[in-house]
């Protein structure tokens, strides 16, 4: 219908005979002139009625509001001198108007375009109107650049694109799944996969060697602020690779997707080991824009005079004192802030916040009078304390410190302006745990397929998983691992677990099945494609890269699910509801 897109056209179309399609954005008139601004996916452009000109044009021109759809014909025109607009692509040039279209008319908008107060569920109740935004069109454009910028790597790396089933069995990714019912098979479910983790696997027992797909996962969680319930992941798998050779394709894939996007990156990444990131950060995603390393003090304490401080420092695997020293500190942090920090330590389980302020005429707080001289100077030491610094101290149980010690470590930063907003920080982090115990229960840190190093070694906590993850200015991308593909080591690592014989049979028989069938060694990962696009635009939430986002409590503003359904087919079903479902008012 259109011979250009709005912003197609500049001063060396003056002239011409277009044809173009869109709708009112705005539109003004002055002293029987009609003006429009006509908008596309690309822009917007002036179209001028002038009764002059065309009288019928003008004549429906009148009959215009905001955001009806319109086909317009006229003459590229220069603006006159002092009437160009520098604020648009086009403002240099108009068209005047021979035969203007009324295609289709709009009621009038329940939100202003681009108003910046409108509330977010307005917004994803017509998410389809928020979308002519155009800073939304552009959101979307950059995130299928970077998924054909993935495809075309993967594709030049032999990858081979396969889709995986959506009706499916559980795969334990650690959440719980979404179920379908079966109609056919009253009483069964599937459920729907929260990563296509068994099937890539059987996909290399297959020989296909090289296996990507762009995948809907589903994990039904409760959501925190940056996650769906349905989102992508950009997922991979080999064979006959090492740990080395998956990353180098990972790191490949981001640069190609960051590339398309206009960030360049440097590759290779840096790496940390697991248990190093949680040493000196606090936790298995470090920010590392900035420094403010933890450093462990628990040997000074340990024969100091106050009786708790000494007390934690006898069980040093359990526990942790850990020192975080502020450059500037002192100076930059009021007593008042110095509580701030108190009080947001205290949030996340911190009984205190002792600190040692660094004075010109020597140490301040009231830790020290607890510590021996030498203990004293081995710390000023350690730390490399100087005039104007602060040192914060966390001390207690160790998973307890260490994250409530890495939050702090980023809370200080932001106040202390120390993250570049504009720096791109990848790292590896590399040997992950294979197990974790909590309230005695041992869990897959990563999935119970993942390859474990030191499978003999008597502390379970000690055992080393092949598995990474690839974390960006303290967000975690993505990760992967190298799979077990023996099936005596799977049986084993199910045992672990407390998955009995009878229950891995039941659960994942057809891998264990796969697994006698000469499966190779492989290995694999997913990036997280929705958090990568939120980086990517530098949006705020996860929604803002979603086109139909689901709200924090997982329903859909637009259509309205979920929703009830009725009798009949809950009877096909063989479903009964025994609580009545929740009402608006509930949910
Ligand atoms: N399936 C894993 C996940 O979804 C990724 C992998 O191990 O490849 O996190």
């Amino acid at each position: 219908m259109r011979t250009h897109y709005c912003t197609d056209l500049n001063e060396n179309n003056v002239g011409e005979d277009v044809t173009l399609a869109g709708w009112v954005n705005s539109y003004r008139d002055h002293g029987g002139v009609i003006f429009i601004d006509l908008r596309d996916k690309t822009g917007l452009i002036q179209l001028v009625c002038d009764p002059a000109d065309n009288e019928q044009a003008h004549k429906v021109a009148s009959q215009v509001r905001d955001e009806f759809v319109l086909i317009a014909k006229g003459k590229v025109r220069k603006r006159g001198e002092g009437l160009e607009n520098p604020r648009l692509k086009t403002g240099k040039i108009e068209i005047v108007i021979d035969e203007l279209t009324i295609e289709n008319r709009s009621e009038p908008m329940p939100f202003t375009l681009g108003d910046e107060n409108v509330g977010e569920d307005i917004r994803l109740k017509y998410r389809y109107l928020d979308l002519r935004q155009k800073e939304m069109f552009e959101t979307f454009q950059l995130r299928s650049k970077a998924a054909i910028a993935a495809r075309n790597l993967l594709d030049s790396l032999g990858f081979l694109e396969v889709e995986t089933p959506i009706l499916t069995k559980s795969t334990p990714e650690g959440a719980r799944d979404y179920l379908v019912p079966s109609r056919v098979h009253n009483g069964e479910f599937y459920a729907l996969p929260q990563s296509p983790q068994l099937f890539k696997q059987l996909l290399m027992v297959s020989g296909f060697d090289r296996y990507f797909q762009i995948a809907k996962c589903f994990r039904d969680e409760d959501l925190r602020a940056d996650r769906q319930p349905e989102f992508t992941q950009i997922d991979v798998e080999m064979s006959f690779c090492t740990q080395e050779d998956v990353m180098k394709v990972a790191e490949d894939l981001l640069k190609a997707m960051f590339g398309a996007c206009g960030y360049e990156i440097k590759t290779p990444f840096n790496r940390i080991t697991y248990r190093d990131s949680m040493e000196k950060y606090g936790n298995d995603r470090p920010d590392l824009r900035f420094g403010l390393e933890l450093v462990d003090v628990i040997d000074l304490f340990e024969n100091c005079d106050s009786p708790i401080f000494a007390e934690i420092a006898q069980y040093k695997k359990l526990n942790r004192i850990k020192a975080l020293k502020v450059p500037g500190g002192d100076k930059a942090f009021s007593r008042k802030i110095i509580k701030e920090l108190e009080s947001f330590v205290s949030k996340f389980g911190a009984k205190g916040l002792a600190y040692i302020q660094v004075k010109e005429d020597g140490l301040k707080g009231p830790i020290l009078k607890f510590l021996s001289e030498e203990a004293i100077e081995t710390m000023k030491s350690r730390l490399e304390m100087e005039v104007g610094d602060i040192v914060f101290f966390g001390a207690g149980n160790k998973k307890t410190v260490l994250d409530y010690m890495g939050r702090l470590r980023t809370e200080v930063a932001k106040r202390m302006n120390l993250i570049d907003e504009n720096r791109l920080e990848f790292v590896w982090v590399v040997d992950f745990p294979m197990f974790e115990v909590e309230d005695g229960e041992v869990k897959a840190l990563h999935h119970p397929f993942t390859m474990p190093k030191n499978l003999d070694e008597d502390d379970v906590e000690e055992i080393d998983s092949i598995a990474y993850d690839v974390v960006l200015n303290g967000i975690e991308l993505g990760g992967g691992s190298i799979r077990i593909h023996k099936l005596d080591v799977q049986r084993k690592v199910f045992e672990m677990l407390g998955i009995g014989e009878e229950e891995a049979n039941e659960k994942f028989g057809f891998l264990l099945d796969a697994l006698k069938f000469g499966a190779p060694p492989h290995g694999g990962f997913a990036l997280g494609f929705d958090r990568l696009m939120m980086l990517l635009t530098k949006k705020e939430s996860i929604r803002d890269v979603i086109a139909f986002p689901k709200t924090q409590s997982a329903t859909c503003l637009l259509t309205q699910a979920p929703s009830q359904v009725d009798e009949a087919q809950l009877k096909e079903l063989g479903i009964r509801i025994r609580k009545q479902p929740k009402t608006d008012a509930a949910q």
